[in-house]
């Protein structure tokens, strides 16, 4: 089965995420579970955590069909002792947040070195922070996304990907999530057939499809290899529509979830039609 949604509100409550994503017809999909833009957030009530797991039952949306995403102010490779403690109690409590919803991952950033330390500094504080939070929570997977390299933000190679991975403990609890559009920025090509066949033969080499937990599907309105984050709608940017027919005739990624984060949400209803278009071509 291939799952397909979109990254959802959660306004007004967690339990509106599966409202919302259903309306969509889609199988998958992503939330925020507090605000991303604010280090507090009050604990998830207990009615809002049944709510949540009824609806998600009743539509069909069974755990890893979803992939939360965690707050943008988290910096889990902050090269200062406070600030990172501060990052790593904080996705601690969105890895709970997540156990309380019984969902089984949690998407997040690498995070960035801020100029003030080399990369390979970084990548290691990044897999301490990891292995310290899957210490602390049971059942639910890290899954890393890759960036388009903006600024000193880390992750937009796949060597950096398995590096971390490869200092992670417990294996089992550890994932990635590729962004399309991230991919294509930092550098590798996805226009045409060929140049997924190159890309993905890197990911496999470099991190392996057996961690692979989750897509993020955008065209980029940046352009190839900008290191620039600027999605777009489908079909409308700079990598156009092949990629995401490749991906939705390719048994790789079957069973995890694909979530669109495309710029005009008033059109997410057709885009998930589209790439189940793609799936049976007529
Ligand atoms: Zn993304
Ligand atoms: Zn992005």
């Amino acid at each position: 089965m291939y799952y397909v949604g979109a990254h959802v509100s959660a306004a007004g409550g967690v339990e509106n995420a599966p409202l919302n994503a259903a309306k969509l017809g889609a199988n998958a999909f992503a939330l925020f579970t507090k605000n991303q833009r604010r280090w507090e957030a009050k604990p998830l009530t207990k009615g809002s955590i049944k709510k949540f797991r009824d609806s998600c039952e009743r539509l069909g949306f069974a755990p890893e069909q979803v992939l939360p995403h965690d707050s943008y102010l988290i910096n889990l490779g902050h090269p200062e002792a406070e600030p990172l403690e501060k990052s790593r109690n904080a996705f601690i409590d969105e890895l709970q947040r997540c156990e309380q919803l019984g969902l089984c991952y949690l998407n997040f950033h690498p995070g960035s070195h801020l100029r003030k330390v080399d990369e390979e500094v970084c990548l290691n504080t990044i897999a301490e922070s990891i292995n310290i939070a899957l210490d602390q929570t049971s059942g639910v997977t890290a899954v890393i996304e890759n960036t388009a390299g903006q600024g000193s933000n880390l992750g937009n190679r796949f060597e950096q990907l398995g590096h971390i991975i490869e200092r992670v403990e417990d294996k089992s609890r550890v994932g990635v999530c590729l962004d399309t559009c991230h991919t294509f920025a930092s550098g590798y090509d996805l226009r045409d057939r060929d140049d997924c066949e190159t890309t993905f033969a890197e990911f496999e080499r470099y991190v392996g499809f057996q961690y692979l937990k989750g897509m993020h599907l955008n065209d980029s309105k940046a352009e190839y290899a900008s290191r620039k984050d600027r999605h777009h709608s489908l079909g409308m940017g700079e990598i156009g529509l092949e990629v995401f027919r490749y991906i939705m005739t390719d048994d790789r990624f079957r069973g995890v979830p694909m979530v669109l984060e495309t710029i005009d949400d008033t059109i997410w209803a057709e885009e998930i039609q589209m790439l189940r278009s793609f799936q049976n071509p007529a």
